[in-house]
């Protein structure tokens, strides 16, 4: 299977902004962005400030939101695919598509402190959907579905020692039930509810070169 060979941080650090992959560590004063010696791009040259082309402002973006919902290269296009042949705008739809990933549910409803920590408790099989165990981190969720912690993990050292919640607000479209280890599917996120700080219409731009 694929997976991302860049180290976390160094991410951050490529797209100049913090991309919160770390948990609790990204709201700390030991976030790598925090750090005068560590505020630029990753490698030799990462100190040069080179002004970017507009294909290159394109690709940061589309790059920066891909890591942020830690996408590798073909997942996302393949989104990108699906969210173009969608109703509505397309870079709506694509945000859309990507809140909707079980993974980020389950970050979002605190859960989880931050989206690969998210993607772990589903592969490893701690989340249901409507009572059935679901183990795949790119399940699109629909309106009304009930996501919960299996009953057998519930007693987890993990879940014992408290969620991810504390940081972060819970956002319009989800009601949880913290206490029970459980949420729901409000409604499809629209824009406005979506605090991801991208350009979307870069990346439509972009995969329309
Ligand atoms: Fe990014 Fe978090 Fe690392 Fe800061 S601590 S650079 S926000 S992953």
């Amino acid at each position: 299977m694929a997976r991302m060979t860049d180290s976390v941080c160094s991410q951050c650090r490529r797209e100049r902004v913090k991309l919160y992959l770390k948990g609790d560590r990204c709201y700390s004063s030991k976030c790598a962005l925090t750090r005068r010696s560590k505020r630029f791009a990753p490698g030799q040259h990462g100190e040069r400030q080179r002004k970017l082309s507009e294909y290159g402002v394109q690709l940061r973006e589309k790059q920066k939101l891909r890591r942020i919902y830690g996408l590798m290269e073909t997942q996302f296009s393949n989104t990108f695919v699906k969210a173009e042949r969608m109703k509505g705008i397309t870079g709506e739809t694509l945000l859309t598509l990507l809140e909707m990933r079980l993974d980020n549910v389950v970050y979002r409803l605190g859960f989880a402190k931050s989206r690969p920590q998210a993607r772990q408790l589903v592969t490893h099989g701690h989340i249901s959907v409507n009572g059935n165990k679901v183990d795949i981190p790119s399940y699109l969720v629909g309106v009304n579905d009930l996501i919960a912690v299996r009953d057998n993990s519930k007693d987890s050292k993990y879940f014992k020692a408290g969620l991810g919640i504390t940081q972060r607000s819970m956002p319009g479209w989800l009601s949880v039930d913290l206490d029970n280890l459980k949420g729901t599917i409000m409604q499809v996120p629209s824009r406005d509810m979506i605090d991801t700080d991208v350009k979307e219409h870069l990346i439509v731009e972009f995969y329309s070169r």
